[in-house]
């Protein structure tokens, strides 16, 4: 990934993801997943939904949770597969459940009591974190980034990475993926102001965070009967930008 979005070599770095894929490594499908959903490093006519799809179904059987929840809005949306509401739900549930167990899992770790220990209780944030897992009425601390994914950020954020002109990173802070032509990202269909690589990123930092900012103007936008609640889970839906070759 470093590769193929730090140092643009996309080559390369697409056919290390593919060997770790055929290894069956799951964040290595799910990337090349991302990238065949976006036809990132092409244009995009070189997008392949099918292709993300089953890539996903691949990571998700593999017990990759992101990939399972990006599943789930495919089958939702009728992204990449035929639509199938219910069969999408119950992959976001499965998610939302995996999600949960990981949680559970770190709470009942030494490292969380550590952290306990020496004082903040889990989400006292004042900037809306209690969004996450609020299905299962559950205040938790927001997942870990992998390190990858961390990296990926620190790079493009400091002074090492360049995004070229007018390209932006995926506005969920745990992701790190940058844009590799304009308007290859699509946006929040409610505002407009954030743009996601995945559904899955969408789904979770509209959770965490993008929730509190959206509302505002979703709730103008309904006060003259444009937005409505589109999505499930509240989630708004996404819009493809128009690219200009
Ligand atoms: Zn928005
Ligand atoms: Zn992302």
């Amino acid at each position: 990934m470093i590769r193929f979005y730090c140092l643009q070599n996309r080559g390369s770095g697409a056919s290390l993801m593919a060997k770790a894929a055929i290894r069956s490594h799951a964040p290595a499908l799910y990337s090349l997943a991302v990238i065949q959903f976006n036809g990132s490093g092409g244009s995009k006519s070189d997008k392949n939904l099918q292709a993300g799809v089953a890539l996903c179904a691949r990571a998700a059987f593999l017990g990759h949770v992101d990939a399972l929840r990006e599943l789930g809005h495919c089958f939702q949306d009728g992204y990449g597969a035929r639509q199938n509401i219910a069969q999408g739900r119950r992959f976001l549930v499965q998610a939302n459940a995996r999600e949960l167990a990981s949680v559970l899992r770190y709470l009942s770790s030494p490292a969380w009591r550590q952290h306990n220990h020496n004082h903040n209780p889990p989400c006292v944030s004042d900037s809306g974190c209690e969004g996450l897992l609020s299905d299962f009425g559950c205040n938790v601390p927001a997942p870990e980034a992998h390190p990858v994914n961390r990296f990926l950020r620190d790079w493009f954020e400091s002074e090492r990475g360049e995004l070229g002109k007018g390209l932006r990173l995926c506005s969920h802070g745990g992701c790190g993926r940058p844009e590799t032509r304009a308007h290859e990202f699509r946006r929040c269909s409610v505002c407009g102001m954030v743009n996601y690589c995945s559904r899955g990123c969408q789904a979770l930092d509209w959770k965490l965070r993008h929730k509190a900012e959206c509302m505002p103007i979703e709730r103008l936008l309904d006060e003259v009967g444009v937005a409505g609640n589109n999505g499930a889970d509240g989630v708004g839906g996404m819009v493809e930008v128009e690219e200009i070759e």
